[in-house]
């Protein structure tokens, strides 16, 4: 099939060529995501491949659909960014790569509180200029603290198991809870609010959904204990911005890590460094002393990038043959 890659990085084309060689697939890569104005790019492919911010909007299916392309393959888990009833009325399948390493996602996530934690950023600049104080630096022991983990499917549990591995209480929710996390004693479930109140830590692992949009927002971010870390290594629109912000000015909220921005499409994946950010809300943020943002780089291991790479080529294949797509997203 004739595959036009969307949000071309280097690391993407390198694997997914190293995984495609064996395979009838003629992948031809684009630097710009999918969006309706570059939709006119996938003239003459079968197929199109995306990642997390291309802009897969209905407009953009109906336009694609009508140059032919019979299948969107997603080069990761979530999809909140693409119109599902439109690809279904369109007759274009939309397969994804479930799980490449919920181990990437979850081990990231400790790297944030760690690292937010500890200061570990701070005294490696220090030190290199000779400023040996530990002024500033203190943290907390995570042993017997509560970490509040809200989903707790693939990567929360792993997550879960990671922050027990420190002696932390695990409090969970989830729209659907698995019960064997309890039995086996690894975490226990609770409503949102006592999660909460008792967490020293709340950290989201469940996808951006109509019920899941600003979970944390004015009100919830305040039921937080005072002084509290919350970490987002989800999705950016599972947190109001402006709200955590206020949380923050106010000293509420005691730490801010994410690595995911509801506002991130315009941002992240490309080099601004030369750029003025127009972008506020960011700005803002990163001022913050108690705040680390990264650019949604918690999946980016060799392992998780190896696995992209060969379910979505194999996802390709199974389509190609006329396979059941077992990684096909469905209403
Ligand atoms: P998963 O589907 O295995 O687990 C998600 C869990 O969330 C499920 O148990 C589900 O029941 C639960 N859930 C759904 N709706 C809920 C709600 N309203 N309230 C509470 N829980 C709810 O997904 P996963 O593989 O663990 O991934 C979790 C999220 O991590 C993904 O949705 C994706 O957005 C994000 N992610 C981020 C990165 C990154 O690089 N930052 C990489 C991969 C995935």
């Amino acid at each position: 099939m004739k595959v036009a890659v969307f949000g071309t990085q280097s690391y993407d084309k390198e694997f997914l060529e190293k995984e495609s060689k064996d395979s009838s697939h003629k992948l031809v890569y684009f630097d710009s995501p999918l969006s309706i104005m570059t939709a006119p790019l996938a003239k003459g492919f079968d197929a199109v491949c995306v990642f997390v911010n291309d802009d897969v909007n209905g407009e953009a299916i109906r336009a694609i659909a009508e140059l032919g392309v019979k299948i969107i393959a997603l080069r990761c888990a979530g999809y909140n960014n693409v119109d599902l009833d439109e690809a279904k009325r369109q007759n274009i399948k939309v397969v994804r790569v479930p799980a490449y390493s919920p181990h990437a996602v979850a081990e990231y996530t400790v790297a944030l509180i760690l690292t937010l934690n500890r200061k570990t950023h701070k005294a490696y600049n220090r030190v290199r200029e000779g400023n040996f104080s530990l002024e500033r630096l203190t943290g907390f022991d995570l042993y017997g603290k509560t970490v509040g983990v809200v989903g707790t499917g693939k990567i929360g549990q792993i997550f879960a198991g990671l922050m027990k591995g420190f002696g932390c209480r695990i409090l969970a929710l989830d729209a659907y809870p698995n019960k064997k996390l309890e039995k086996e004693g690894l975490l226990k479930y609770a409503t949102l609010s006592d999660l909460l109140e008792q967490s020293d830590i709340v950290s989201l692992h469940c996808p951006l959904t109509p019920e899941t949009k600003h979970i944390i927002d004015d009100q919830t971010v305040w039921r937080m204990k005072q002084g509290a870390m919350l970490i987002n290594t989800s999705r950016g629109g599972l947190i109001d911005t402006e709200a955590v912000i206020r949380a923050l000015m106010k000293g509420h909220l005691g730490y801010l890590g994410m690595d995911v921005y509801e506002q991130e499409e315009e941002l992240f994946f490309k080099d601004l460094s030369e750029t003025l950010i127009s972008d506020e809300k960011l700005m803002q943020l990163v001022t913050f002393p108690n705040v680390l943002v990264t650019g949604h780089q918690a999946f980016f291991t060799d392992t998780a990038l190896t696995q992209i790479a060969k379910v979505t080529i194999d996802n390709l294949t199974a389509f190609e043959k006329g396979e059941v797509l077992e990684n096909e997203v469905t209403l």
